[in-house]
């Protein structure tokens, strides 16, 4: 089959399209035709060398795959041969023609939902429905700053936000990116490339501040974020680059907190949940995973260029 291989940690130039062996599935494991692949920031920062998690080399990236289920090892019940699935990690990584898993990890795919669309659930539904449910534990009344609603997980936000019934406030830095972050589901859009634009947010809420902000880029945004809250309010980090200094006496005066967290340390029972609440949300229309962009599996490099470049507009999927 053909995969991606990363043979040493570099640039977007590491991602080679090669032939290896297709992996047989042992008991407990699927073998997925992956159709597409999801590309994650993460996925970036792994090929880099720079992420807390550093795998063996060689190694196929990719967690987010879609496709239909080739063979099924010893004792699978779950799934079987022609399903539609989707991955939450893989033992092969999803960059590739075939990629095994564990039956833990291969989900069905509702049917409307397309395989692209199906590549660009788990890292980022799932990350706003824990940010949102387990984290923030959000009500319906409240606001929600969604600081990033251009990108995957911003929109898996605004759609699940708007889904429990929250006012929403969502940023993008192009005009295509808030018009996305509106028409699926913001109130009212910002641009966080715009001088002052936190001013213009804090008018939007009657200067009584939002009660929960999703940050995807904490070392830019915590300092004003802090002075954005309503009393208990609290931020959640979900995407951070760099160090960032805060004033706490911002914290203190509104009895607000800080809270992050990895998608990788979630529990079993949080992980159950947010399956049911997204596969609910997908059934049911409320969840839709927009594609910004498909991509030949070849051109995993470029993937991986783009990904980090302003401009979000939905998901980048690898497709073959
Ligand atoms: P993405 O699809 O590349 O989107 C990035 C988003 O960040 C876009 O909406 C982009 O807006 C926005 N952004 C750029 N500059 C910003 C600024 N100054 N202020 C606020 N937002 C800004 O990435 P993603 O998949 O949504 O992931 C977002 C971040 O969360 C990444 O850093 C990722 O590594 C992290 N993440 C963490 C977890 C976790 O487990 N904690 C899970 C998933 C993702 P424009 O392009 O319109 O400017």
């Amino acid at each position: 089959m053909k995969a991606i291989l990363v043979r040493e940690f570099g640039g977007p130039e590491v991602l080679r399209l090669e032939e290896v062996p297709t992996p047989k599935p042992a008991a407990g494991q699927v073998l997925v035709r992956i159709h597409a692949a999801g590309v994650n920031p993460y996925d970036t920062y792994m090929r880099a060398g720079t992420y807390a998690r550093k795998p063996p080399l060689p190694y196929t990236p990719g967690s987010d795959g879609a496709g239909v289920v080739a063979t099924v090892g010893e004792g699978v019940k779950k799934v079987k041969q022609g399903d539609r699935v989707y991955t939450t990690t893989t033992l092969s990584g999803a960059y590739a023609e075939y990629a095994l898993a564990s039956e833990q990890q291969v989900h069905l795919l509702p049917s409307k939902i397309s395989f692209s669309q199906g590549a660009g659930v788990w890292v980022p539904y799932g990350t706003a429905y824990h940010a949102l449910y387990h984290s923030a534990k959000a009500h319906a009344s409240e606001t929600v700053l969604v600081h990033g609603a251009s990108g995957g997980v911003g929109i898996a936000a605004v759609q699940i936000a708007r889904g429990i019934g929250l006012t929403i406030f969502g940023t993008a830095g192009t005009p295509a990116g808030l018009q996305i972050a509106k028409r699926e589901g913001a109130h009212q859009v910002f641009d966080h490339r715009k001088v002052g634009y936190q001013e213009e947010i804090l008018k939007a809420t009657g200067n009584r501040g939002v009660n929960i902000i999703l940050e995807m880029l904490a070392n830019v945004n915590l300092p004003h974020d802090t002075k954005l809250l309503a009393k208990d309010g609290r931020v959640i980090v979900i995407g951070n680059r760099g160090e960032v200094t805060i004033n706490a006496r911002e914290l203190m005066a509104r009895r607000a907190s800080i809270r992050g967290f990895t998608l990788w340390d979630i529990m079993p029972a949080e992980e159950a949940d947010i399956h049911a609440g997204l596969i609910a949300g997908l059934e049911n229309g409320t969840l839709r995973p927009i594609v910004g962009k498909e991509l030949p599996l070849a051109e995993a490099a470029r993937a991986h260029k783009e990904i980090l470049e302003p401009g979000a507009a939905g998901k980048i999927i690898l497709v073959n």
